[in-house]
């Protein structure tokens, strides 16, 4: 593994970059020598640090799923409790980090890009906590699927504006919020929700987020002895999948696993597998696997969880993939429903859906392992967002 990785423009392999027009360069250039310089001071490590433990709930537990383990009878498998963080999902970690920043950078307004509403959700709670103005792009067509976290943002006093170009969807609420942060620099940050996006938010991300993989590592090292043997984690944008492996990559002997949402599966035209059936190309800033079509038009992705509907991946994820270091596997719905059916029935864990994929790997994953062995599985939120869809499908 190149420990330079990314380069100073944010390239991971031929991934990531910087696709943005000259007036946006600028504000990266700012944003990027702000955060190196910020992350170095010590004050604002602890403010940090005390807003992940005081407020977030962190250190999350691990938790060894014994009757999971007992039902497949291989490799013991364990969950790293990111469900258990305030709001329920390991978002919070880089709204957080992100809120704390731009604040540190006398910035008075965050703007935020929303799919499902969760990322919304964690940027108005730390808005409401850091006292700034919010305001929330979300596609129109998402606005309609996701009322309840719609009105949640509305209550913590965000303003949600909707976004009625494209598919109506967060690709176009993304680029809003881009255009949105162009106009407004002076006083406003722009805080992403994925390690998606132009340098160096694919790295900011990715470093706010690898407090999962650090205390998840501590834990394994100190109270079981060992490392885990294999890491299995879902995969949207990747922010939990990164922060997740990263502190492991240079531990050789820890396989890793990021599945994908292959929706109604790979073959339909329905499902969000950028890296299994997209190719390399420029979306948001950066350059990634993307779905695309023949003449290079983005693809709308599905999936049955909101947060792995997204059409392209993290560009550091698009480089693991390339270098084989990570290797990238997908789940169906239906597989995903099986998971949380799993998970729910065997454990008393209600997982989201997203990460009902990892769960729902785990019959093609298990069969492979030895008893003895160590799975440990990035369970990024819990369920309570998803009842609703669940139980339709349940009926
Ligand atoms: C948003 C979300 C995801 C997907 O985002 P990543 O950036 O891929 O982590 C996964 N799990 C949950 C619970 C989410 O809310």
């Amino acid at each position: 593994m190149n420990k330079t990785l990314p380069d100073h423009l944010g390239h991971f392999g031929i991934y990531g970059g910087r696709y943005v027009p000259e007036t946006l360069f600028a504000a990266l250039e700012d944003l990027d020598r702000a955060y190196r310089l910020i992350r170095k001071e010590k004050k604002f490590q602890e403010e940090l640090k005390y807003y992940l433990t005081h407020y977030a709930g962190r250190p999350t537990p691990v938790y060894e799923a014994k009757n999971l383990t007992e039902h497949f009878g291989r490799a013991r498998i364990f969950l790293k409790r990111e469900d258990l963080c305030h709001t329920g999902a390991h978002k919070i970690n880089n709204a957080i980090a992100q809120g704390l920043l731009a604040k540190r950078l006398g910035k008075k307004r965050i703007v935020a890009e929303t799919g499902a509403g969760q990322h919304g959700v964690a940027s108005a709670t730390i808005a409401s906590v850091l006292r700034l103005q919010c305001v929330v792009y979300m596609g129109a067509e998402d606005i309609e699927r996701q009322s309840l976290n719609v009105y949640k943002m509305k209550l913590l006093g965000a303003e949600v504006r909707p976004v009625n170009s494209g598919s109506k969807t967060l690709k176009d609420a993304t680029n809003e919020a881009i255009r949105d942060w162009v106009t407004n620099v002076e006083t406003t940050h722009y805080l992403i929700g994925s390690v998606v996006g132009p340098h160096p938010y694919p790295v900011m991300v990715r470093n706010f987020q690898s407090v999962i993989g650090i205390e998840a590592r501590q834990y394994f090292q100190k109270s079981l002895k060992h490392l885990p043997d294999y890491l299995l984690a879902c995969v949207g944008g990747g922010s939990n999948a990164i922060g997740f492996f990263h502190p492991f990559l240079k531990d050789r002997k820890v396989q890793m696993v990021g599945v994908e949402a292959s929706g109604e599966g790979i073959h339909t035209l329905h499902h969000a597998a950028a890296m299994t059936m997209g190719s390399p190309g420029i979306l948001h800033g950066m350059k990634s696997y993307l779905l695309q079509d023949k003449n290079g038009q983005v693809q709308l992705a599905h999936s049955i969880s909101a947060g792995l509907d997204y059409p392209s991946v993290g560009p550091e994820h698009s480089h693991l993939k390339d270098t084989g270091r990570v290797r990238y596997e997908t789940a169906t719905d239906k597989e995903a429903l099986e998971g949380f059916r799993m998970l729910t029935e065997m454990e008393g864990i209600m997982p989201a859906l997203e990460p009902s994929h990892a769960i729902g790997f785990l019959p093609r994953l298990m069969p492979k392992t030895q008893k003895g062995q160590r799975v440990l599985i990035c369970l990024s939120g819990r369920g309570d967002k998803d009842i609703e869809t669940i139980r339709k499908h349940f009926l």
